[in-house]
């Protein structure tokens, strides 16, 4: 709209100027002015009524209840999260390449995971495997902190840079291996580890408070994983299993320490 508003200011102004220009020329810059105010304007729809769906579908349908995981979800525009050439499939119920033969996750998987965390407004959290950042602004739109750990440098960047686009400044991003957690922000409340693991990493294991849930697929790095819930109790681990899924692998440190 702001568009809009701006070409028919200018075109208007340099009729005024220079009285030769055909008034079949301004009315043409008009039309397509408002042509792509319109266009505009219903891809913004169309993304909405993409992820009202996926909402209804795929994440209340299947049984996540939690409002705050499902207004989160509703709000943040997950096709900003992916490349231009992939944003119309952003809602589907898959993930998508992000760059680096890594992966979006499915939202579904998002909402799961986040779900099983159980979050208070006034929580920290650590995610290890930033990605696109989308996982990150679910747990933003919800804890207070989020800090987030990228193996990959160019898409620590990229993530941060749009993550701060977007206005979030509860979340802090780090290229590092997140393998060792992030000893200066610890101890979390809830960690996810975003990307598959043959185990948890002790490091993250001492940086979770008592009481604090966390949450990662584990299991043969190559095929499937189980996702699993571990919350910690008098020191020592619970464990929970969630069902199979299929994440990428987690890179560094961990491929190197069998446990
Ligand atoms: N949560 C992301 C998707 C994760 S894909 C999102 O919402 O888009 C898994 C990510 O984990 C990849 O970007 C991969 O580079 C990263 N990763 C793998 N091993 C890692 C490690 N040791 N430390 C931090 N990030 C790692």
């Amino acid at each position: 709209m702001k568009f809009f508003a701006y070409k028919k200011d200018a075109v208007l102004q340099s009729s005024r100027g220079k009285r030769e220009i055909p008034i079949v020329s301004l009315l043409f810059f008009v039309m397509l002015s408002f042509l792509f105010a319109v266009t505009g304007s219903s891809a913004t729809d169309e993304f909405k009524l993409k992820r009202q769906e996926m909402i209804e579908s795929d994440i209340r349908g299947r049984g996540v209840s939690d409002r705050r995981v499902i207004d989160a979800m509703s709000k943040i525009e997950r096709h900003l999260f992916v490349d231009k050439v992939f944003m119309k499939r952003a809602y589907a119920d898959h993930p998508l390449p992000i760059g680096e033969d890594q992966t979006i996750s499915q939202p579904y998987v998002v909402a799961l995971m986040t779900e099983a965390l159980k979050l208070k407004p006034t929580d920290r959290v650590l995610e290890i495997g930033t990605g696109s950042g989308y996982q990150a602004a679910v747990l933003a739109e919800i804890a207070s902190e989020v800090y987030t750990i990228e193996i990959r440098k160019k898409l620590a960047g990229k993530s941060e840079t749009l993550l701060k686009k977007l206005g979030y400044k509860n979340i802090e991003v780090k290229h590092a291996d997140g393998y060792y957690g992030w000893e200066e922000h610890a101890p979390f409340d809830a960690i996810i580890v975003t990307a598959s693991a043959n185990h948890i990493p002790p490091p993250l294991i001492k940086q979770l408070k008592e009481g604090g849930r966390l949450i990662i697929p584990l299991g043969s790095t190559v095929y499937f994983q189980t996702l699993t819930l571990a919350t910690k109790k008098m020191g020592e681990l619970e464990i929970e299993q969630m069902g199979g899924v299929a994440f990428v692998p987690m890179t560094g440190e961990v491929t190197k320490r069998k446990k």
